[in-house]
């Protein structure tokens, strides 16, 4: 098996990549895929936390690095689909704990386990960001319609850019659009956005509170019915999956939120993806 390692990254932290990692992780597995996440926020330790996972994590991404254990020992499977596996970051160390090559070489042994490896970053482009790419083929840049967002995942496109040979395609994600807000220009429109980098969009995710209270159930919203992040969330894992999604699509799945789909669908209409 050769997998496809794919990493989540962002320039401004806080922007959704720890969230986006465990829903598209859930909606690929769901959807019949294996898949393993690698969280090298190394120091914060979230993912376990998101996937409601946190009291069944023994060892972790160090472990496994500095050879205390064995790959297969520190994945920790996940409740609900048999396919998905977590490999966790340690809590008491810093993000120097694991080099680029190190990075290289465990991405290279999971690809032949798994369909899909979804490395979650740090933020910022320091070398934590340096080795969470150093494994990877693909990336997903995450943004928020925020101008500090936009201007941060800029530089990181340009990194990126400047990394063709290793990272083949990277698409972007934004996040946490509101679409009464870009309707009353209080906010950046996904067009607007895409007016300044220069990158294939992968997705859109709307604000949606549900993400937060998905959160403290360790539940990811991917897996539920939740028709708003969920869905995109849903989509955009199909979308990686090579199938083409229009949004319009979306707006049929979202029966009660029909107005409001259909508002965010005016939005997205000029953009096919
Ligand atoms: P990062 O990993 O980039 O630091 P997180 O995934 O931890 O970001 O998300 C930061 C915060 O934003 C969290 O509190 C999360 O619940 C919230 N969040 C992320 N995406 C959404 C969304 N689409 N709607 C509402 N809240 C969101
Ligand atoms: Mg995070």
């Amino acid at each position: 098996m050769s997998g496809r390692v794919i990493v989540v990254t962002s320039g401004k932290g806080g922007v959704g990549k720890t969230t986006a990692t465990a829903n598209i992780a859930v909606a690929l597995a769901s959807s019949g895929s294996s898949v393993a996440m690698i969280d090298m926020d190394i120091g914060l330790r979230n993912l376990d936390i998101l996937m409601g996972l946190e009291n069944r994590v023994v060892y972790n991404l160090v472990d496994v690095v500095e050879e205390k254990c064995k790959i297969r020992q520190a994945l920790v499977k996940d409740k609900r689909h048999a396919s998905l596996c977590l490999l966790p970051a340690a809590q008491t160390r810093d993000k120097t704990a694991v080099n680029a090559d190190q990075m290289k070489k465990l991405c290279a042994e999971l690809k032949t386990m798994f369909d899909f490896v979804l490395v979650d970053s740090p933020a910022g482009i320091e070398s934590g960001f340096q080795n969470a790419i150093a494994g990877a083929e693909e990336a997903v840049v995450i943004c928020t319609p925020e101008m500090s967002a936009v201007r941060d995942a800029d530089r990181v496109i340009g990194l990126l850019e400047a990394r063709k040979e290793e990272i083949s395609q990277y698409r972007l994600i934004i996040n946490r659009i509101r679409p009464a807000m870009v309707k009353n220009n209080d906010m950046m429109s996904v067009n607007d956005v895409l007016e300044i980098l220069s990158c294939k969009l992968l997705g859109v995710v709307p604000e949606d509170e549900d993400v937060i209270i998905s959160t403290n159930k360790g539940e990811p919203l991917a897996g539920t019915d939740n028709a708003r992040a969920g869905q995109a969330y849903r989509n955009i894992a199909r979308r990686l999956k090579g199938e083409e999604v229009s949004f319009l699509d979306l707006d049929s799945l979202n029966g009660n939120n029909g107005s409001w789909f259909a508002r965010v669908v005016k939005f997205f209409n000029p953009v096919r993806v």
